[in-house]
């Protein structure tokens, strides 16, 4: 009976967003693990997470989720018709063999979305992002691309002819969850379990740049999936493993981080002759050359050996002011994402721009272009505007006068810095 209303109520959900947003919701959790792993690198007496490089992380997460409140879960709507209309059986809802089989299959899934993301040039200009940080630390876990989630929803649709939607859903959030905490170089080995589970030892390989770290542990939860498939390379304890792209990108902009890989591979397929190189140069493996394997020749592989990584010294105010605005974002983001659901498409659109410009306008001062201060005044006049303009019902009025205050002075102090064109001074740091 209880079962039965259970599956009305479900059938009657035109939408996803009754569903558990388990990683919606984890923020706090994160932050606070991320606390924890910097108190633990003071003790290992290890530098500390670079402000510039977690930033860029978290506005990554930010920017990730911005589009999930845009995009309202649409790339599972195929998931749900295909088990609507074309389910071959219905697994009991509430017996832990359904809980089960989804466990393993959205595991099994990940693995083929995950090697996919790094085979397949136009997916890999999303994926990439994930893998844009020199560094390896938790907020790396966050970095994601706005269209993550619409790089791999076909590869999980042969689980919607029998698992329900609902335990779908649920188990890929546990599983993207599950692949938050494996982002630390604290964690060296977990014995017996890493032959099994994908460890932090393992996922330090896979975000490696030296050659035998490439296309390699491709797991989310279990690693088994790259023991069978031959895609799995064990931890070298004799060669440091380089962070980052094999080209590293100098910018701590996350639009441009977003952006410059997809561009490149439209470069390159202009570039092609014929039809049949224009698609291989989407399709086939970002090492791929005209008369080359899909996956490129492993001879052709650049050796990525230690270098510096990309750094920009900026004065202590100027690290405190973008913390604070970049806290700021923060909230702003938690309150449109508690409100989403009630607010026009169009003013929730106007917002996730706003963010996006926002921590674009803060990436290009960590980076410290000598544009910068012209669009961050830009910035703080908008957000003017919108508050003379918008009524923000669910904000405390002082609290929104204090936010006026703070963006107008702000702007003023930009302004002056754009007529005097005072350049922050700045060098590239080597470590
Ligand atoms: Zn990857
Ligand atoms: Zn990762």
């Amino acid at each position: 009976m209880q079962s039965t209303i259970r599956k009305q109520n479900y059938r009657r959900r035109a939408d996803w967003s009754p569903l558990p947003r388990v990683v919606a919701v984890a923020w706090p959790y994160f932050l606070l693990f991320m606390l924890i792993e910097n108190i633990l690198l003071i003790i290992e007496n290890r530098p500390l997470y670079r402000l510039n490089d977690t930033i860029t992380s978290l506005s990554h997460g930010l920017i990730e989720h911005s589009g999930k409140l845009l995009f309202r879960a649409g790339e599972s709507y195929a998931y749900f018709y295909i088990y609507q209309h074309f389910k071959l059986m219905e697994l009991p809802w509430n017996r832990p063999i359904t809980w089960y089989l989804a466990a393993i299959g959205v595991d099994f899934c990940y693995y083929w979305v995950h090697r996919a993301c790094h085979e397949v040039h136009i997916l890999w200009a999303q994926h990439q992002v994930h893998h844009s940080s020199e560094e390896f630390n938790l907020a790396v876990g966050l970095r994601q691309s706005i269209l993550q989630g619409w790089c791999g929803f076909i590869f999980y649709l042969p689980l919607a002819f029998y698992i329900p939607p609902a335990h779908f859903i649920t188990h890929q959030q546990f599983n993207l969850l599950y692949q938050f905490w494996i982002h630390t170089k604290s964690i060296k080995t977990l014995g017996p379990l890493e032959y099994i589970f994908n460890t932090p030892q393992h996922h330090r390989v896979h975000h490696g740049s030296n050659i035998y770290c490439l296309d390699k542990n491709y797991g989310g939860v279990l690693i088994i999936w790259d023991r069978i498939f031959g895609t799995f390379a064990e931890e070298k304890k004799d060669e440091e493993i380089v962070y980052g792209l094999v080209y590293n990108q100098p910018s701590f902009n996350p639009l441009h981080l977003q952006t410059f890989y997809t561009e490149y591979v439209i470069q390159r397929f202009n570039s092609m002759t014929t039809w049949r190189h224009k698609l291989a140069a989407i399709f086939y493996g970002p090492s791929w050359q005209p008369g080359k394997p899909r996956l490129g020749l492993e001879e052709d592989k650049v050796k990525v050996v230690p270098r510096p990584v990309y750094d920009v010294r900026i004065p202590l105010w100027c690290n405190i002011y973008l913390l604070i605005h970049f806290s700021i974002m923060v909230y702003g983001f938690h309150l449109l994402a508690v409100h989403h659901v009630g607010l026009n498409p169009l003013t929730v659109l106007t917002f996730v721009i706003y963010i996006i410009g926002s921590l674009t306008a803060i990436g290009m001062l960590f980076d410290n272009k000598p544009n910068a201060c012209v669009f961050e005044l830009c910035r703080c006049m908008v957000l003017v505007t919108l508050i003379q303009r918008m009524q923000f019902i669910n904000i405390n009025e002082n609290l929104l006068l204090t936010f006026e205050i703070f963006f107008v002075l702000s702007g003023l102090f930009w302004f002056l810095q754009s007529i005097k064109v005072l350049q922050i001074s700045s060098k590239i740091k080597l470590h």
